[in-house]
C-alpha cells in the first residue's frame, strides 16, 4: 500500500516522523482521514488523538490542538503539545483531570471556566490515548 510521510512537531521539537498508510484525527470541522494522494489542505485540529496506521499497527499521539497541513506525499501536524501514548504520564494527567474538575465544581461562573474546561479535555484526551501504549 502507498504510504505518506507524517511529521508531528511541537514548539518543543519533533515528536514523531514515519511513513504511514493512514493518518486519522479529529479536526475542528470533524473527523479526518488522510492517505497518500489526498488533496493539499490545512485544517485546525481539536484536542484529540492522532492515529497513525502502518504495517498492521496503529500509533497513537495525544495532541492539544494546532494545525494539520497536507502537501503532496507529506502531512505535517503542528501541535500545541503532542505526546506519544507511551510517553504520557498517566498520573500527571489524572491529577490534571481532578484539578480541573474540582475547579469547575467550585467556580462555575468564573470567566476562567473555559480554561478549566480545556485543561479537563486535555487531561481526558491524554488518559484515553495512554490506553493505546
Ligand atoms: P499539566 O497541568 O499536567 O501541566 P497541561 O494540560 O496544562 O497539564 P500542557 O500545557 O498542555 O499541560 O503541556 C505542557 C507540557 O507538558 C507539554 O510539553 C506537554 O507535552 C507536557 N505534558 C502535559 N501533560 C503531560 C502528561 N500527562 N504526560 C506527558 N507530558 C505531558
Amino acid at each position: 500500500m502507498k504510504t505518506i510521510k507524517v511529521s508531528v512537531v511541537t514548539p518543543d521539537g519533533p515528536v514523531y516522523d514515519a511513513d504511514v498508510e493512514m493518518v486519522s484525527t479529529k479536526a475542528k470541522s470533524g473527523e479526518l482521514g488522510i492517505m497518500a494522494g489526498h488533496v493539499p489542505m490545512v485544517a485546525p485540529l481539536d484536542i484529540a488523538a492522532v492515529r497513525l496506521k502502518h504495517s498492521g499497527h496503529t500509533d497513537y499521539i495525544a495532541v492539544s490542538g494546532g494545525f494539520l497541513e497536507v502537501r503532496p506525499d507529506v502531512v505535517t501536524i503542528l501541535a500545541l503539545s503532542a505526546e506519544k501514548a507511551e510517553s504520557i504520564d498517566l498520573g500527571r494527567a489524572q491529577t490534571a483531570k481532578a484539578r480541573a474538575e474540582k475547579w469547575l465544581e467550585d467556580q462555575q461562573n468564573s470567566t476562567d471556566t473555559k480554561r478549566a474546561q480545556l485543561a479537563l479535555r486535555r487531561a481526558i484526551n491524554r488518559i484515553n490515548t495512554a490506553e493505546h501504549k
